[in-house]
């Protein structure tokens, strides 16, 4: 597929997901969100399902817990419109409750075709929801922070899956930002390898399998890029001015005060 077809192709699943009805969280909806970003990454978040204001928005990751992520990518240097986000489910259970079973297998053939066009060696899971439609079984206190390859029926024959935490529980449990980071750090590593197994040069010999970096990211060198086309013109601009951190914009917001309206420094409040 070029990148023209691959970019109509997850137009054509948008517009289907905006307007479909096969499961009851159509009712309660204001927008679907299917999910965004590059057509041509090599790395996909899977989150859980939109909240208040993804529904209001219609785009994913735009709370408090997407504040977060982006504060992850951009620690490994990365910006969210280089890699794809989406959820497992893409409207928004009403008040914030998890997804049932039956409204997750109603919505599953979106994020398969997803994957199908996007086919990409990594797919990062947040929180559990996630991690059970690409490692079912696995515990998240066991399995963050480690990948392993991705079962060819989730669309994403060539995928490592890499499980993380859900940014929304890093917001309530301080100590989890921490592990977070680590394993993001992780990341461009695990990319690497997927990256080397694609194409068939074993890469297990170059790097270190081991646990989360107890490096900071500026001294991890060198960083896999989720694209492999030069994207490193776009400035950070807009997604500082992203009103991601503005606790009034969450009514459900889990950010504490001290870490609030910190757009301007945002590590500082994320992370310090
Ligand atoms: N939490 C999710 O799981 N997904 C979103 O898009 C936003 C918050
Ligand atoms: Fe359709 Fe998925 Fe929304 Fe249910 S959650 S209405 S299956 S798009």
């Amino acid at each position: 597929m070029n990148p023209e077809q691959r970019k109509q192709a997850l137009d054509q699943i948008a517009a289907e997901v905006a307007s479909c009805t096969k499961c009851p969280l159509f009712k309660t909806r204001t927008r679907a969100v299917p999910g965004e970003g590059h057509p041509e990454t090599e790395v996909v978040f899977v989150g859980e399902g939109p909240g208040y204001n993804e529904d209001q928005e219609g785009r994913p990751f735009v709370g408090a817990a997407g504040g977060l992520l982006n504060e992850l990518l951009k620690a490994i240097g990365w910006k969210r419109e280089e890699v794809f986000i989406t959820n497992v489910v893409k409207c928004r259970p009403p008040g914030n409750r998890d997804p049932e079973p039956f409204e997750i297998e109603t919505c599953a053939p979106y994020l398969k075709r997803q994957l199908e066009v996007l086919d990409p060696a990594v797919i990062v899971t947040l929180g559990r929801y996630s991690l059970g439609t690409f490692m079912p079984g696995a515990r998240i206190s066991a399995a963050h922070g480690t990948s392993r390859p991705t079962d060819p029926a989730t669309g994403a024959p060539s995928a490592e899956t890499y499980a993380m935490y859900h940014p929304a529980a890093a917001l309530r449990q301080y100590s989890l930002r921490e592990t977070m980071l680590d394993d993001m750090c992780n990341l461009p590593e695990v990319l690497t390898r997927s990256r080397g197994r694609r194409d068939g040069t074993n890469m297990t010999a170059a790097v270190a399998v081991s646990g989360p970096a107890a490096v900071p990211p500026e001294v991890v060198e060198p960083v896999a890029m989720p694209i492999s086309i030069e994207a490193d013109t776009v400035q950070d601009a807009t997604l500082d001015a992203d009103p991601v951190h503005d606790a009034t914009l969450e009514p459900e917001s889990m950010l504490e005060p001290a870490v609030a309206g910190g757009a301007d420094e945002p590590q500082l409040g994320l992370f310090g």
